[in-house]
């Protein structure tokens, strides 16, 4: 055996971690912009009415700049970046301590399926209503009865032939910010007679449609942004025909549609779960800011005496987790540039995640003793965290 040979072989397997001269000067720009307009003090929690009304004026901001999409085309209201350089606006974003995305439902979950399975209609007619947070979207999978077994779901929608469209009854759960939002993009059962993840259609919806009943409710750590909606005959249209006129395919579309193929709603929703558990809805720059966050924390208690040896490990651990996901998500972000998508291995990212985020606010609050109680963001911090492992399907 040649160990010459397999040595260099190892040793042609560099990976390049410089970012280009145009990338640097990309993080420049959105590092300068985010510390002149970041708020100060912070918004109040996005998942209150209060907060939800002060984030929105926040998210106009970010359009009117161009920073609310930075990764879509011009057109519709982005910067037609890399996706490297979305990731440092999301490293940056988070960095600066910047507001929550209460748009995150659509442009994170609903848009990336909208780019793979929509219509160039429906494209220009969703996205860039999207960007400009005026159309506000909620996700409505789960049910009473249907949750980590999202095929469960029994929520209908029958055909109505005369009227052209889809006429839908049922109840969400668990619908986040939805008694804030304008519209819900959910899944419906359009065949009772198929096995059931292939009997599904993806329906976009507006809430003022006749029929929709959205009913608000208080989460564990006191925000209201939990929502129900009902369903009672609500009526979908079918989507419009590439030869309508425009202005009138646009007042359909206006009312609802489908997205991708009557009852395929699974593939897409799968899709759509691949950005929710992966890399669009938690970048690693939020995972790694608050590992900064809790840094900082540990040299105070260091200066003050209180870090033990075992809590200063378990610190290390959480920042160097954090790390390793910024490092493995560089690789995600080759294979999606490539052409190839994370498909059910964002799993793994989401389980990953979830508990990092865990580990990271327990190492905060054991690191701040009896004083955890009294302090607000680390508190409402973990309490969110607990979350993690439950939604975007249990862990
Ligand atoms: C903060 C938050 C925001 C959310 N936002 C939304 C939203 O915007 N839209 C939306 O549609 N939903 C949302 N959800 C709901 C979320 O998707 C569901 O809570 C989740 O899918 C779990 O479903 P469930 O609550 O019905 O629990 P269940 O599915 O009933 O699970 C209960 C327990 O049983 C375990 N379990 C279930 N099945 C199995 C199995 N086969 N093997 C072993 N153990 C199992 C689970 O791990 C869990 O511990 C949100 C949830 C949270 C916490």
């Amino acid at each position: 055996m040649d160990l010459t040979v397999r040595q260099v072989a190892r040793q042609t397997a560099v990976v390049d971690l410089t970012w280009s001269d145009k990338e640097s000067a990309f993080r420049d720009e959105c590092r300068t912009w985010l510390e002149a307009n970041v708020p100060d003090p912070a918004l109040p929690s996005g998942d209150t009415r209060e907060g939800f009304a002060a984030h929105l004026e926040w998210e106009h901001r970010l359009h009117e700049a161009r920073w609310a999409v930075v990764s879509w085309p011009e057109a519709y209201g982005g910067r037609d970046a890399s996706l490297w350089e979305w990731l440092i606006f999301e490293e940056e974003y988070y960095r600066a301590g910047a507001p929550q995305r209460v748009t995150q439902n659509g442009i994170f979950l609903l848009a990336p399926s909208i780019f793979e399975f929509g219509t160039p209609a429906q494209q220009d007619h969703y996205l860039p209503r999207m960007s400009a947070a005026e159309d506000l979207w909620c996700q409505g999978w789960s049910e009473p009865n249907a949750g980590s077994d999202l095929a469960a779901v029994s929520s209908r929608a029958v055909r109505d032939d005369d009227a052209g469209g889809w006429r839908l009854t049922g109840q969400k759960t668990w619908t986040t910010r939805g008694a804030f939002c304008t519209h819900v993009f959910g899944l419906f059962r359009t065949d009772g007679e198929a096995e059931r993840h292939r009997g599904l259609t993806y329906f976009l919806v507006p809430l003022d449609a006749d029929g929709v009943t959205v009913r608000g409710f208080g989460r564990l750590d006191g925000d209201e942004g939990f929502a129900e909606v009902f369903c009672d005959d609500v009526f979908v249209p079918d989507n419009p025909a590439d030869s309508l006129d425009p202005a009138e395919a646009a007042a359909t579309m206006h009312r609802g549609g489908i997205l991708g193929e009557v009852h395929q709603g699974w593939g897409v929703a799968m899709a759509t779960t691949t950005s929710e558990r992966g890399l669009t809805l938690r970048s690693p720059g939020r995972f790694q800011a608050t590992a900064s966050r809790l840094l900082d924390l540990a040299r105070s208690c260091d200066e003050s005496g209180r870090l033990g040896e075992a809590l200063a490990d378990r610190v290390v651990d959480a920042w160097v987790d954090a790390e390793a996901y910024a490092l493995y998500t560089l690789g995600d972000v080759t294979g999606i540039v490539e052409g190839r998508s994370p498909g059910a291995k964002s799993s793994f990212n989401k389980i990953f995640w979830s508990e990092l985020d865990v580990r990271l606010h327990e190492a905060a609050l054991d690191l701040l003793g009896p004083d955890a109680e009294l302090d607000g963001p680390w508190m409402k911090g973990y309490e969110f965290a607990l979350s993690g492992p439950i939604y975007a399907g249990t862990n």
